[in-house]
C-alpha cells in the first residue's frame, strides 16, 4: 500500500538565513509580499523537484501568506500534485470558507483537501486561531464539498475513518521530523513496515526537512521503497 504524501507550506521564506527567517515571520503576522528573489517558497520547490525524480505524488497545503507562485504551480501541475487548504482561521465556518475561497481565487481550481495549521498550541500568525477542533473542520469540509481531512495527531498507527460518501478522514500522521513522533516506536522502518498493508499519511515541512540532511536522505529512502498516492 502506498503513501499518502503531505507537504505542509509554512514558511513563505523558508527559516535561513535570519534574514529569510525575519520575512517569513513578517509574512506570517504582518504582511510581506511574494518576491522571488528573496527565495519566495524556494523550499517547497526542491522538494518538488525531488518527488519529480521519484515521480511521487502529494498534497500540498497552503496559508494564506505561502499562496502557490506561477512556478510553483507549474511543478503542482507537471507533477500530477493536488493543491490543499492549511486552514489557520478556524473562528467559524466563515472565516473557514473565506480561506479556502481566496486559496481558489488564486489557483483557479477547486481545493478539495484540508489540513490545519498547529496542533492547538502556540498561536502561529496574525491570522492564526491555535485551538485544534477536528471534528469542525471534517463537518466544515464535507459541507463544502472537499473530499480529504488530514489531521495532526501524531499516533500513526490510527487508521482513517471513510464515510458512505467516499469523504475520508485520517486523524493522524507519520511526522517525518522527530520532535512530533515517539522515535522509538515509530521508526522509518516501522513505516516501511505498515506501508506494506494500509495507507500511512507521512507529513513534511520542506523547511524543517531540507535544514537536516539525516531527514533528506529518510525521505529518500521512504519515497525509493514506497509509492506514493492520491485520493481524489
Ligand atoms: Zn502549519
Amino acid at each position: 500500500m502506498p503513501l499518502i504524501l503531505r507537504v505542509d507550506v509554512d514558511r513563505p521564506y523558508g527559516r535561513a538565513p535570519l534574514f529569510r527567517h525575519v520575512l517569513s515571520r513578517l509574512a506570517s503576522d504582518l504582511y510581506f509580499p511574494r518576491i522571488e528573489c528573496f527565495g519566495y517558497l524556494r523550499e517547497l520547490g526542491i522538494i518538488l523537484e525531488m518527488l519529480k525524480q521519484r515521480h511521487a505524488k502529494a498534497y500540498v497545503f497552503f496559508r494564506r501568506c505561502t499562496l502557490p507562485s506561477g512556478p510553483i504551480l507549474r511543478l503542482i501541475e507537471e507533477g500530477g500534485h493536488k493543491i490543499g487548504l492549511h486552514l489557520e482561521d478556524s473562528r467559524s465556518f466563515e472565516t473557514f470558507a473565506a480561506e479556502k475561497r481566496m486559496l481558489e481565487a488564486h489557483t483557479g481550481r477547486p481545493v478539495r483537501a484540508l489540513s490545519k495549521h498547529g496542533s492547538g498550541g502556540a498561536r502561529y500568525g496574525l491570522h492564526h486561531y491555535a485551538p485544534y477542533e477536528p471534528e469542525w473542520y471534517v463537518e466544515w469540509a464535507r459541507r463544502t464539498g472537499m473530499t480529504l481531512f488530514l489531521g495532526n495527531l501524531e499516533d500513526p498507527s490510527l487508521g482513517p475513518v471513510i464515510d458512505a460518501a467516499g469523504f475520508a478522514s485520517y486523524p493522524s500522521a507519520f511526522w517525518l521530523e522527530p520532535a512530533w513522533r515517539d522515535t522509538s516506536v515509530f521508526t522509518i522502518d516501522w513505516l516501511l513496515s505498515e506501508a506494506r498493508s494500509r495507507d500511512v499519511v507521512l507529513l513534511i515541512h520542506p523547511e524543517n526537512v531540507l535544514a537536516v540532511p539525516a531527514l533528506i536522505g529518510e525521505l529518500q529512502r521512504l519515497l525509493a521503497s514506497l509509492d506514493t498516492r492520491i485520493l481524489q
